[in-house]
């Protein structure tokens, strides 16, 4: 199953890139005849014949459409980067997860100063295309927590992760807030208390509780994606 930017429609072809080639060929061994899923984020999902294949290149005769396309419920995750195989990990599993939308946010305690978005974006293509999910999640720019509140939508809440805080627990929030949402986890040392007071005045911001445990900076993020899908959005 694979990720397509390209348009799909019935008997048109579609050229893969050198990796889609590798990825085919070399590592899954299939051979011209063989069938490949494709998807696009626009176009549901298409079932596809291999009709030409070599290791670096290889052309896809489109058939039929296998699924339409459907909308996910749109949330967003934002999270303080953190060290490069677990924010890999966040990337991956945010993408099964349905994350639509995956913000870096350095914040004052992020440990990590560069993000390699490019990878991210990989981990997570390579989820979506594992999950059967039919949309593509956009891994974002790294940008302050300042800029994020500045530039965040004012009609899209943000629930934050708020340990040890004044949060109410997240069913008793989710009771109100449904999405378009997002969701912003802090990093392993936590927010400062200038950063807290700083979103607790943001008109946008709900804190919620996950519990009464501190969880890592991963866990937290993907008990929070799974609890708000299960309750508002498709399930987790
Ligand atoms: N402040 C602690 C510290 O200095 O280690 C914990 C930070 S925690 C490892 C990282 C992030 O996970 C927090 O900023 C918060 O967003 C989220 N988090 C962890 N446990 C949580 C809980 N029980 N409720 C809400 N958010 C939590």
């Amino acid at each position: 199953r694979l990720y397509s930017e390209d348009d799909l429609s019935e008997g048109s072809d579609i050229l893969l890139s050198k990796p889609q080639a590798h990825l085919l060929k070399t590592v899954l061994r299939l051979d011209p005849g063989a069938a490949v899923l494709l998807f696009n984020g626009r176009d549901g999902e298409w079932l596809a014949v291999i009709e030409e294949l070599d290791k670096k290149r290889g052309r896809l005769r489109l058939e039929r459409q296998t699924r339409a396309q459907t909308t996910d419920p749109d949330i967003w995750l934002a999270f303080a980067p953190i060290k490069s195989a677990r924010i890999d990990w966040l990337a991956e599993k945010a993408s099964e997860l349905g994350a639509m939308r995956l913000l870096p946010v350095k914040t004052r305690r992020t440990v990590v100063d560069r993000v390699n978005c490019e990878r991210l974006q990989a981990n997570a293509r390579e989820a979506a295309e594992q999950c059967e999910r039919l949309s593509l999640p956009q891994v974002e720019a790294p940008c302050s927590l300042a800029e994020l509140l500045t530039q965040w939508p004012a009609e899209r809440p943000l629930l934050l992760a708020d340990e040890g805080g004044s949060g109410a627990p997240l069913p008793a929030a989710l009771k109100s807030i449904s999405p378009p949402l997002g969701l912003l986890v802090g990093p392993e040392g936590g927010f400062t208390p200038e950063e807290r007071e700083m979103l607790l005045q943001s008109p946008a911001v709900t804190p919620v509780s996950l519990g009464p445990r501190i969880l890592r900076a991963e866990t937290a993020a993907l008990a929070f994606l799974a609890v708000v899908q299960a309750l508002v959005g498709d399930g987790a």
